[in-house]
């Protein structure tokens, strides 16, 4: 009965096509069509619903309600309970590994940290393979299907290629994910080999990889889902609604997210933009995105940009000059040149927020704060929470604003991180003009060092009387 209500408000058609997303081109191109860049132009393609005339009066949230409570496994993943606004055609060959379905937690020391009453963080390092990654690749490797690819590829270094591994797993699909050699944290690396992928390495850099893709992608058996894929963006977006009905369906009046490719932040603005075409929300929240200093080109080019002149998004700087050398830590968002930076910083702009960048320092104190909250989080991720910090002290976010952080990524997916910063040993190179390196030593304010204690209940006893 739920199911007719939804039915009734669909379009009888294809469910959308693809967009070039530049005015001055905006062809158009299926469903089905196995391309991953405008073929005219060359310009990045964007999924189009269609949804402005299909205003909805709440029978969808009803129906998205009602999944909920069911054992269906479209209805249990988190991605596909929204499946009116996916662009996939019934009966879809879902492939899933049950994502989203992220708790969103108040965060009382992190919120006391960034001088807040009340903050909330969404954990999308909750999902199966333990970043916001899987939302996105659900729907990918679920087009892959559709298109009848055999193999899947990516260049990543770090969660899209653990996240592409297992749902090509899922799928039965072949992948291959293309690394430059070195250059990829045990952890994740370790996803990919054990979910069974091709892990090619590269002698060569990011660079060399993703020419490789561009030319392996011409291969009719192949499918690439690097994050230009406009069907990750689909899947990736459902985050926002996911986050509404978590908040009852009241808009936060910020939403901070990190930003490296700046894929997660147009998914998120798009969500929030569909939600809105709908009528399910009457304004979408200021969205803003931090990078870390060392590679922070978006945040640069916003800082240069002239607010009265720039403001709604509706015109957008030509050219962003790339980091060339990117330094942090925080590997998911180790980005010189972000792919979707038009795009994101349209979000950004037109949802009136800010692009900041935050030091490795403050990148490492916020994320010992997160986990005093009890909350494990990669160190991209806390970037969101020490931008939330500074943007609290220069006024954009007022202390009884409601402020939602995603966090992107699990602790785990970087152990080594957390234990250095805890032992006092966290450190980046630094390389001086004349060429020479240095590392550069991270204090850890919020230090927990493990104790060396004698085994003896009164040893423990005096331990614990000391850190009272
Ligand atoms: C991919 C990733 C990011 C960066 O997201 P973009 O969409 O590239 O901006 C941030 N954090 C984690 C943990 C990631 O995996």
């Amino acid at each position: 009965m739920m199911e007719k209500t939804a039915r009734a408000a669909e379009p009888a058609t294809e469910r959308g096509l693809q967009r070039c997303i530049d005015p001055a081109c905006g062809a158009t191109y299926g469903l089905r069509e196995r391309i991953y860049v405008c073929s005219r132009c060359g310009g990045t393609l964007e999924i189009d619903l269609g949804l402005a005339a299909l205003r909805d009066s709440g029978a969808m949230r009803k129906l998205w309600a009602a999944r909920a409570a069911s054992r269906d496994p479209r209805n249990v993943s988190g991605v596909w309970r929204y499946r009116e606004l996916l662009p996939f055609n019934e009966p879809v060959p879902f492939v899933t590994l049950f994502e989203g379905n992220t708790p969103l937690y108040h965060g009382p020391r992190s919120a006391q940290y960034c001088g807040l009453d009340d903050l909330r963080l969404k954990h999308q390092g909750c999902n199966p393979t333990g970043s916001f990654k899987d939302t996105g690749m659900t729907a990918a490797v679920t087009q892959a299907v559709v298109l009848g690819a055999r193999t899947v590829i990516c260049a990543s270094t770090g969660n899209t290629s653990a996240s592409l591994a297992a749902y090509a797993g899922r799928a039965g699909l072949q992948a291959a994910v293309l690394l430059p050699k070195g250059q990829i944290t045990a952890g994740k690396l370790a996803q990919s080999l054990d979910y069974g992928a091709l892990v090619c390495e590269i002698d060569g850099n990011f660079d060399d990889c993703m020419r490789l893709i561009q030319e392996l992608g011409d291969d009719p058996s192949i499918y690439v889902a690097n994050s230009i894929n406009p069907f990750r963006i689909e899947g990736q977006k459902t985050v926002a609604f996911e986050m509404m009905e978590q908040c009852l369906w009241q808009v936060p009046d910020h939403v901070v997210v990190p930003g490296g490719n700046m894929v997660n932040s147009t998914a998120l603005a798009k969500g929030f933009q569909e939600l809105l075409d709908l009528g399910l929300i009457s304004h979408v929240p200021k969205l803003s995105v931090i990078q870390a200093e060392g590679s922070a080109p978006v945040a640069r080019l916003f800082a240069s940009l002239d607010p009265r002149e720039w403001a709604n998004g509706e015109r957008l700087p030509d050219t962003m000059a790339p980091v060339e050398k990117p330094r942090t830590l925080a590997t998911a968002i180790k980005i010189g040149a972000p792919v979707s930076w038009k795009k994101g910083l349209r979000a950004v702009l037109r949802s009136g927020g800010k692009v900041i960048a935050v030091s490795e320092q403050e990148i490492a104190d916020a994320k010992a704060m997160i986990g005093r909250d009890g909350i494990g989080c990669e160190p991209a991720s806390a970037a969101t929470v020490a931008g939330m910090k500074k943007l609290v002290a220069v006024g954009h976010i007022r202390r009884d604003d409601s402020v939602i952080g995603v966090l992107t990524g699990h602790m785990l997916k970087d152990p080594d991180y957390v234990s250095h910063y805890h032992r006092g040993t966290l450190s980046i190179d630094s390389s001086a003009k004349d060429g020479s390196v240095t590392p550069q030593r991270i204090a850890g304010a919020f230090r927990n060092a493990p104790e060396s204690v004698a085994a003896t209940k009164a040893a423990i006893l005096e331990s614990l009387k000391r850190r009272r």
